[in-house]
């Protein structure tokens, strides 16, 4: 396994490999790996002949008064995963490596970004948009692998990728849980013990949504007035959105039909915390 920094040297190594014929999976992340990275890791090793991880805090997509500074960071046990999952290249810059000069061009996420995190959180897709049509061009994969648990911005990314013809596939994988069902997340290790002991109750309302779906209900509004009194009675989070739209469209709906997302997030103390279940209802 080979840590990398600088764009030259990546460069370098990824036309070797390219010289011969080797297909590349790339996984893009920010860092302090998880069972959720991992699951993305392994897909990619079983389907490609080289792994390139990325590990790169991008400051693009974090707003003023965002989690930046505080985003935790373990580059010696990173390692230590992507060893054992079996990457070949970590690419591992640094903010100047990668915007030495403010960008003289800039991307803007037009369509899915009025909701969910793009309401809440604005610029951050345009900020991700960013650095992935960077790191596409600079690793040239032939699959890039991309977690469902952010929904949203893998539903922005097949977007960029069908508008500009990158010429790769975008592969989703399943949200990796903890045994109570909360979705691994990066952020997880910022919630207090108490919170913690909450946080379960998020997946286990999209599960009730997803029941009283199943039991007839096909109002919207019902069924996020359910998530929001179970969450409101169970944590002591602050809901930042529940809803219910299309996917990948994530357009409003009147009634659930068709392939839809249930989405929240929630603000405990010093985590946001995300997750969502995407179904269709015939
Ligand atoms: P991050 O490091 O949080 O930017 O995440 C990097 C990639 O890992 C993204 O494609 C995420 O969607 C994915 N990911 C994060 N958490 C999970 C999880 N619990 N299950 C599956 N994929 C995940």
């Amino acid at each position: 396994m080979r840590v990398i920094t600088t764009i030259s040297e990546l460069k370098e190594a990824i036309q070797a490999e390219k010289s011969q014929q080797n297909t590349i999976g790339f996984v893009p992340t920010m860092g302090y790996l998880h069972e959720g990275h991992r699951a993305l890791l392994k897909k990619a090793r079983q389907e490609n002949q080289i792994v390139v991880l990325s590990i790169f805090v991008n400051p693009l997509q974090f707003g003023p008064n965002e989690d930046l500074e505080t985003y935790p960071r373990d580059f010696e046990q990173d390692q230590k995963v992507a060893g054992e999952e079996g990457v070949d290249i970590i690419f591992y810059p640094s903010v100047t490596e990668m915007y030495p000069n403010e960008l003289s061009v800039t991307m803007t996420v037009n369509k899915r970004t009025d909701v969910l995190c793009g309401e809440s959180r604005p610029g951050h897709f345009d900020g991700v948009v960013a650095v992935v049509t960077k790191l596409f061009h600079l690793v040239q994969p032939d699959k890039a692998y991309f977690g469902k648990k952010d929904a949203q911005q893998l539903a922005i990314i097949d977007g960029l990728v069908n508008d500009y013809n990158f010429p790769l596939q975008i592969v989703p994988v399943d949200t990796v849980r903890e045994h109570d069902g909360l979705a691994k997340s990066s952020r997880n290790v910022y919630l207090t013990e108490k919170e913690r002991a909450e946080a379960p109750a998020l997946y286990s309302s999209l599960l009730m949504a997803v029941d009283l779906i199943k039991a007839g209900e096909d109002n919207p509004e019902s069924i996020v007035n359910a998530i929001t009194d179970r969450i409101k009675t169970e944590t002591s989070g602050e809901i930042d959105y529940i809803s219910i739209l299309t996917y990948p469209g994530l357009e409003n709906m009147e009634i659930i039909k068709g392939r839809y997302i249930i989405a929240l997030a929630v603000k405990f103390t010093k985590a946001r915390l995300i997750d969502n279940v995407i179904l269709v209802e015939e």
